[in-house]
C-alpha cells in the first residue's frame, strides 16, 4: 500500500508557511514566546468583533427546529439573500441569493469553483507572486497553474496575461487586496483585463472565467476602494470568506458569488452546488451561515492593522530593508537586501533572520525569489520589540 504519487510529491515540497509556522512553535518552546518574532503565518490574532460573540450566544440558546439539519447544498436561502445585498453594493450589481453559494471558507470556495470549471489539462493563469495554495487547488482537478509576471509594482501585467492565454485557459485567477504584496488592483486594470478576456473569448471561442479571490476586501488602508468585479466582466466569480474580515479562519465560512451576466449562469450555479456536495463539504457550516447573516456590517478594527503596518515599516526602515507599500491585507513584501558577506537568496536571508529569532516566509514560496513576506497580524509589541533583532541581523548579513 502506498499513498498517491501526487500527494507524496506535494508532501515532499511542503508549505513554506507551515514549515516556518512549525519552526516558530519549536523556537518559542526553546526561547520563550516573547523572544521569538514570528511573522510567518497569516493567522489573525485579533479577536472577532464583540457582535460575533453576542450573536453566537443568542443563536446557541435559541430553540429553533432544524437549526442543525441538512440543507440545500448552496446554503440557507434567507442567509444568501441577506449576503447578496452586500455583494450587490460591493460589485455594483443587483443580485439575490440565488447567485451565491455558501462555502467552507475561501479555500473551499476556490476548490468548488475549480471543480466546476477545470477539465484535466486546462490552465488557470495567475500572477506572480501568488498565494501558494493555488497550485494544489487547481491541480486537485487535473488543471495546470500557469504563472505569469506582474509589473514592477506588482500590478497585473496584461501583456504577460495576454501571452499566456490559450484555448486551454479555463480562468484567470486574481487576488486583491493581495497576499503577499498588499496591492489593490486599480479599476482601470480590472476593466482592461475584462476587455482582454472578452477579446480572447471571441477569437478562440472559449471565454475564460475571471475568478477574484477577495478574503481581504474589508482590510484596506486610507479609504482605498477595492474595484467591483461582477459588474465589470460577465464571466466572473468572486470568492471570499470571513476568515480575515471577522477573524474567523477556524470557523470555515465564506461564499462564491456569480455575475448576473454570466452566459451559462444556471449551469454554473448548479455545478457549484454539486461540487460543494461531492467534494464532501455537503454544505457550509450551518451555525456560521446564520451568524454571518447577522453581521453584514461588522468587521475587525482595521486601524489596529494600520498601526501595526506603520510600526513594522519603521522597524524595516531603521534596518534598511525595502518593502512594497501595502494598500490592504496584513503583509509586508520585502526585497532581500544586498549582503556585505556575499550571501544571496531569499531562503538564505530567511534562515539568517531565523538565527536572530525572526521568522518570515521566502518569496520563492510565492513564485517570487529574491523577496520575503512578513505577516503583521501579531501583537504590536512583537513588532516594535523586533527592532534590535532586525538591526543585528542586518549587521551580519
Ligand atoms: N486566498 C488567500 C489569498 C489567502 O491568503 C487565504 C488564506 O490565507 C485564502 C485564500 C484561504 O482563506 P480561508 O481561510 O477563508 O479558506
Amino acid at each position: 500500500m502506498a499513498i498517491a504519487k501526487a500527494i507524496k510529491e506535494a508532501l515532499g515540497g511542503g508549505s513554506m508557511i507551515r514549515k516556518m509556522f512549525e519552526e516558530g512553535a519549536r523556537l518559542k518552546k526553546l526561547y520563550g514566546e516573547d523572544n521569538v518574532f514570528d511573522f510567518s503565518i497569516g493567522n489573525p490574532d485579533l479577536d472577532p468583533p464583540k457582535a460575533f460573540h453576542d450573536v453566537l450566544v443568542k443563536l446557541a440558546t435559541e430553540d429553533k427546529k432544524g437549526m442543525h439539519g441538512y440543507m440545500p447544498n448552496m446554503g440557507y436561502a434567507d442567509v444568501r439573500d441577506i449576503l447578496a445585498k452586500k455583494v450587490s453594493r460591493e460589485h455594483n450589481v443587483d443580485i439575490d441569493g440565488s447567485h451565491l453559494v455558501m462555502s467552507v471558507g475561501a479555500a473551499g470556495a476556490l476548490n468548488t469553483v475549480f471543480k466546476a470549471i477545470v477539465n484535466p489539462g486546462d490552465e488557470v493563469i495567475v500572477s506572480r507572486p501568488y498565494f501558494m495554495e493555488y497550485r494544489p487547488y487547481v491541480s486537485n482537478f487535473g488543471g495546470v497553474l500557469v504563472e505569469v509576471d506582474s509589473t514592477g509594482d506588482f500590478n497585473l501585467n496584461l501583456e504577460s496575461i495576454a501571452n499566456a492565454l490559450t484555448e486551454k485557459t479555463a480562468a484567470v485567477l486574481i487576488n486583491s487586496p493581495h497576499n503577499p504584496t498588499g496591492r489593490i488592483y486599480p479599476k482601470e486594470t480590472i476593466k482592461a483585463l475584462s476587455e482582454l478576456l472578452s477579446r480572447h473569448g471571441k477569437k478562440c471561442g472559449r471565454k475564460p472565467y475571471l475568478v477574484a479571490d477577495e478574503p481581504y476586501r474589508e482590510i484596506v488602508y486610507g479609504g482605498k476602494e477595492v474595484p467591483a468585479i461582477l459588474c465589470t466582466y460577465d464571466n466572473s466569480l468572486v470568492v471570499t470568506s470571513y476568515s480575515k474580515s471577522l477573524s474567523l479562519p477556524g470557523e470555515r465560512i465564506g461564499y462564491t458569488a456569480v455575475s448576473p451576466a454570466m452566459e451559462d449562469k444556471a449551469d454554473m450555479l448548479s455545478a457549484l452546488a454539486f461540487a460543494t456536495r461531492i467534494l464532501g463539504f455537503v454544505n457550509a457550516p450551518a451555525l456560521m451561515q446564520r451568524i454571518v447573516a447577522e453581521l453584514t456590517e461588522a468587521a475587525v478594527d482595521v486601524d489596529i492593522y494600520a498601526r501595526r503596518r506603520d510600526a513594522f515599516k519603521s522597524v524595516l526602515d531603521a534596518a534598511g530593508i525595502h518593502y512594497t507599500e501595502p494598500e490592504g491585507a496584513f503583509y509586508l513584501f520585502c526585497r532581500v537586501p544586498p549582503s556585505k558577506q556575499g550571501k544571496s537568496g531569499d531562503a538564505a536571508f530567511v534562515n539568517h533572520l531565523k538565527d536572530h529569532l525572526i521568522l518570515g516566509v521566502p518569496g520563492s514560496g510565492f513564485g517570487t525569489p529574491g523577496w520575503l513576506r512578513f505577516a503583521y497580524c501579531v501583537d504590536e509589541s512583537i513588532i516594535s520589540n523586533s527592532g534590535d533583532a532586525f538591526k543585528k541581523a542586518m549587521e551580519s548579513w
